[in-house]
């Protein structure tokens, strides 16, 4: 019969721990996230910085649906092209000091996209081992060849651009990764890429908004100049509390994106109240007072969690983890400290490398120190209970 095997192939993931479910969530407001009628303190969003609720962005949504309607009505290059969406654009690339910038409805999009785009007819992409699943994919479905090199290892990714044989190379990396939180080393990167004449291309989804002085991501927080990082990529979802990305790049870029990016030309462009939704709550976080309560947060945790004895990857960034090693204890874990009011998700294999199934606590600018108080003594509660 066709596709019986599907039930199989689930009951085969739930035997072995990895069986993905969802949990639909009533409401949020102030980092209490109500769950199937119970609340939680949520350290499993990617609200960096509260922007989700903030009400001048709420208020500029409403605008922007009263001068815009509900959506675009079109794809970008018929009628869904608006004054919201130039003007988002264009404040990016003034602050990016980039030449260009094309919104997408996604990061997922953005990232197919650039693959896609760049790589019609051949090329290399050297992209580090744990970037995302959308990048990959991008690159896979694409007609470049994909090389991985070591998870922020400078040197193994020299010598993969050495092995790559085209002309048209890029070196790819998160800015903050997604599962571990810490920080790729741009600044080299950019340089190596460099060297080898490739473009350095950085995916700053979860740096973006929350990295820099001014919140421009981590290659600002490097001190890097806009020619270092031909291709950025950053998202809307996570810090800026709306949805949707961009790239930014020379004026050549956007305009062959625009000529032949295929999830840019197809898809129906975002509404235009979230484009102007976004430009306010970017213009909201330029004073830096969000951005220092969440770092403040991060200290604190990191403190905590030391003096409670939990063990903490290498991060400085908003995701901190803690790997349990084994998707059922992991997800035991989760179990344990939900029973405690906290929020906080188990990640497992494929989305993290086999044995490293972990809790992936993300902390955000809405967090008192008292809720933070109550994780770290709930995850070292929790961690008494799960057996190893
Ligand atoms: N890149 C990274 C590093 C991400 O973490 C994500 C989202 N999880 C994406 C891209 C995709 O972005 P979006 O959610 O906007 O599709």
């Amino acid at each position: 019969m066709a596709f019986d095997w599907l039930g199989r192939s689930l009951r085969d993931r739930a035997q072995e721990g990895y069986l993905r479910t969802r949990h639909c969530q009533h409401y949020e407001k102030d980092a209490v996230i109500n769950i199937d009628g119970d609340h939680y303190l949520n350290f499993a969003s990617n609200d960096y910085l509260g922007m989700r609720q903030n009400q001048s962005v709420l208020q500029a949504w409403v605008e922007g649906l009263a001068q815009f309607g509900g959506g675009s009505g079109g794809s970008p290059l018929v009628t869904g092209y608006s004054q919201a969406h130039l003007a988002l654009e264009a404040w990016l690339a003034d602050k990016l000091q980039r030449e260009a910038v094309l919104l997408f409805n996604s990061g997922f999009a953005a990232n197919q996209a650039i693959c896609q785009a760049l790589f019609a007819s051949g090329g290399d992409i050297v992209a580090d081992k744990l970037m995302h699943a959308s990048f990959i994919d991008g690159a896979l479905s694409s007609d470049a060849t994909l090389t991985r090199f070591s998870h922020n290892d400078v040197t193994h990714a020299d010598k993969r651009l050495h092995a790559a044989s085209h002309a048209d190379k890029l070196l790819a990396s998160e800015g903050v990764f997604s599962m571990d939180g810490d920080t790729a080393p741009v600044a080299e990167l950019s340089q190596l890429a460099a060297r080898h004449d490739a473009w350095f291309m950085l995916d700053d989804a979860h740096g973006f908004g929350v990295l820099g002085e001014n919140g421009l991501g981590t290659a600002e927080a490097a001190g890097l100049a806009h020619t270092d990082v031909p291709v950025l990529m950053a998202t809307f979802g996570k810090a800026i509390g709306t949805g949707g990305a961009f790239i930014a790049g020379s004026q050549v870029l956007i305009d062959y994106l625009i000529n032949h990016a295929r999830h840019y030309i197809y898809s129906t462009a975002m509404p235009p109240a979230q484009a102007i939704a976004t430009l306010s709550s970017l213009t909201c976080l330029e004073d830096g007072s969000a951005r220092a309560a969440l770092h403040e947060n991060i200290r604190y945790f990191r403190q905590r969690a030391q003096e409670c004895g939990l063990s903490l990857m290498d991060s400085d960034s908003a995701i901190q983890p803690i790997v349990i090693g084994d998707p059922k204890r992991a997800v035991a874990m989760s179990e344990a400290v939900r029973r405690r009011g906290i929020w906080v998700t188990a990640m497992r294999h494929p989305t993290v490398p086999k044995g490293t199934d972990r809790l992936r606590i993300t902390l955000s600018a809405l967090h008192q120190t008292q809720d933070i108080d109550v994780l770290c003594d709930a995850l070292m509660l929790s961690a008494g209970e799960v057996s190893p």
